[in-house]
């Protein structure tokens, strides 16, 4: 099917289109500049910005996928989760789109949009491995069993460890970070850094030049009192906590002032970014090994981290898992990724949303689409 999703979450308004696993077009435009100055993406402003976009961004889809409106077979739309105002914007056009062309309407969560643009086919032909950035275990051609896929979810709010039985219909939470989300951590630290918004690729790039085992930040939740053992597991086995390594940081660099000595930031960034990425894959293969899956989606703006793809592949490869790695213009907000868990409803047989749901701003990963209801 020729899908059309539409992506207004926060600061990225995205127009992408797929033919099934196929990749048409991904048009995305950032608000981001007119938030630098505050430090973070101010919602009115980021709504206001997607009014502006949208339009543009449709056309600007349809004429490089070269396809029409009426040639389109569903619209996908995320609805949540996410800032409410900027998801009402998307939410109205889609809606608008769908009664004027009477196509039917798929409202999408837009954290399993993250991991499920994992099952586009790779762009650039032959060879296998996808475009820019995107890789693919050895062991990708072969079918993935239902209960032997999960998805690693690393994004600005969230960072999450799931287990798929069924893209479309069934996601169950394994783990989850109990306070800030890693991309939360990065931009945080980056402000404690002065590196800037958003933090990042601003990190990621200092990190290089920087000595990772300079100094030793901590790694949350990994003690033997919140991991148990794999009989007996802890409460917290596979969750994550970041905000405690954001203090750490916070202290680190407090400490080199009073000191009066210099703040040595391409380690720290190292450093922090080390900690971020070992707690992060280790607990995630360890989450994958004692629940049997053998296929990982990753996913989320983090996702796009040159570290994190690193170890995420050499920890995966080590443990017998096949990674489905996105490439790198995936892994941040587009409307692509909603089209394509659009279309894996739509193959799916699943009944559309219809046009009388909510934004949700804080819909639950379980919820992969909004069911259908009438108006009451
Ligand atoms: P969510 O998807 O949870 O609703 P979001 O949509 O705001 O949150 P994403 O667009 O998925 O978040 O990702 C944005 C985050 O990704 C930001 O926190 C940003 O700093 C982070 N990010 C982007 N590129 C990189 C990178 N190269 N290294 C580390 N973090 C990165
Ligand atoms: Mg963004
Ligand atoms: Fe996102």
């Amino acid at each position: 099917p020729l899908v059309l999703g539409i992506e207004s979450s926060c600061d990225e308004t995205g127009v992408g289109i797929v033919r099934g696993t196929d990749l048409l077009t991904n048009t995305v435009s950032s608000s981001m500049e007119e938030h630098v100055r505050f430090g973070g993406v101010i919602p009115e402003i980021a709504s206001r910005a997607h009014l502006d976009a949208l339009v543009p961004a449709l056309q600007a889809a349809l004429a490089e996928a070269d396809v029409t409106l009426d040639e389109v077979d569903a619209i996908a739309v995320t609805s949540g989760p996410g800032l409410a105002g900027a998801l009402m914007v998307g939410v109205c056009a889609a809606k608008a789109l769908a009664v004027a062309t009477g196509k039917p309407l798929y409202a999408i969560n837009h954290l399993v949009a993250h991991v499920g643009v994992g099952l586009l086919n790779p762009r650039g032909g032959t060879g296998g491995t996808g475009g820019s950035g995107g890789t693919r275990g050895n062991g990708a051609d072969k079918p993935i069993l239902p209960d032997n896929l999960g998805a690693l979810l690393v994004s600005g709010g969230h960072t999450e460890i799931l287990r798929i039985r069924s893209i479309t219909d069934d996601v169950e939470l394994l783990g989850s970070t109990i306070d800030d989300a890693a991309g939360e951590a990065y931009d945080k630290v980056a402000r404690i850094l002065s590196l800037g918004y958003p933090g990042g690729p601003a990190i990621d790039r200092l990190a290089r030049e920087g000595n990772a085992k300079a100094i030793r930040f901590p790694r949350g939740l990994t003690q033997p009192k919140y991991m148990g053992t794999a009989e007996e597991p802890g409460r917290h086995r596979y969750d994550w906590s970041f905000s405690g390594l954001k203090t750490a940081v916070a202290r680190c660099v407090e400490q080199f002032e009073a000191a009066g000595e210099p703040v040595p930031v391409a380690d720290i960034a190292a450093a922090f970014q080390e900690a971020v990425v070992d707690v992060i894959t280790s607990k995630a293969v360890l989450a994958c090994r004692e629940r049997g899956i053998t296929d990982v989606l990753l996913g989320g703006g983090v996702a796009a981290n040159s570290r994190l793809r690193q170890l995420t592949e050499q920890r995966c490869s080590a443990a017998g898992i096949t990674l489905h790695v996105p490439p790198l213009d995936l892994c941040t907000d587009n409307g692509a990724m909603v089209a394509a868990l659009g279309a894996q409803l739509v193959m799916a047989g699943i009944e559309p949303s219809g046009i009388h749901f909510a934004p949700d701003s804080s819909m639950p990963v379980t919820t992969v689409s909004a069911p259908s209801r009438s108006q009451d």
